[in-house]
């Protein structure tokens, strides 16, 4: 559906108010040359943002992110569980992964991560939209060959599963190590963009016998 609200820059601050992410700054308001264009958002820009602190936020609560790239001439988009070091993007999985070849020899990458916290349901169609928090980030990944960094990368990984978990389980042995591709993604051209707050119900559906308001979607953690 269509999503015409006015702007609400008050909306996005107060969501990350109440995610401990107050003090973000709307994009295109950052440092005079900061944000690389293809990071600037169009619509609705007050909603969005280029602090890393919120990125960070959006990329370690989101369980997968989706790859995307072109292969052959064609657009692909798969999806991939991630982990983060820093400004760093982490993804792993077979050598023989498409995705990772693909990747890993150099070309561009856009990776989209997102949460869907809320249903907004509207009186009317139009209004219906969804409460989200979304990062979008344009690089180009590299081979992590370090033995250490890769194993470091691995446990993010397996922590971004569930926190801990790698204290618990036990570590990849070498061939396990050799058998597992490790791709590092900069965060560093990116942007996050949130959605909050009730629907925007037209003054002339105020009547209308439908209930209107936002419902929570239930996160895995
Ligand atoms: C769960 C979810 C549902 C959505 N549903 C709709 C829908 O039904 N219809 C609709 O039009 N839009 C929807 N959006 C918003 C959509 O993601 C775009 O923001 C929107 O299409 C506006 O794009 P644009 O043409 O202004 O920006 P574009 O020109 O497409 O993007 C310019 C740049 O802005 C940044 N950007 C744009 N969108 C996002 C984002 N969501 N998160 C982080 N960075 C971003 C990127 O860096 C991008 O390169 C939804 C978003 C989410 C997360």
């Amino acid at each position: 559906m269509m999503d015409r609200e006015p702007p609400r820059t008050e909306l996005a601050s107060a969501h990350l108010a109440g995610t401990g992410l107050a003090g973000t700054r709307p994009a295109g308001t950052g440092p005079a040359g900061a944000e690389p264009a293809r990071t600037e958002l169009h619509r609705h820009p007050e909603r969005g943002s280029h602090d890393l602190d919120v990125i960070f936020d959006i990329v370690d609560s989101a369980l997968i992110c989706h790859v995307g790239f072109d292969h052959d001439g064609a657009p692909v988009v798969i999806p991939t569980v991630h982990g983060r070091d820093g400004t760093t993007l982490y993804l792993h999985g077979s050598p023989a992964s498409r995705m990772l070849r693909g990747l890993a020899s150099g070309i561009d990458v856009c990776v989209g991560i997102t949460l869907v916290d809320e249903l907004v349901l509207a009186k009317s169609w139009f209004h219906h939209s969804l409460n989200y928090r979304s990062v979008v980030v344009f690089g180009r990944a590299t081979v992590v060959g370090d033995p250490d960094v890769k194993t470091r990368a691995l446990r993010l990984i397996v922590d971004h599963i569930r926190p801990g978990r790698s204290a618990e389980a036990r570590p990849p042995n070498a061939k396990e190590l050799a058998g597992t591709l490790v791709l590092a993604v900069p965060l560093t051209e990116s942007s996050a963009k949130v959605r909050s707050g009730p629907p925007l119900d037209d003054a002339e559906d105020a009547d209308f016998p439908v209930w209107s308001g936002v419902v929570k979607v239930s996160s895995p953690r």
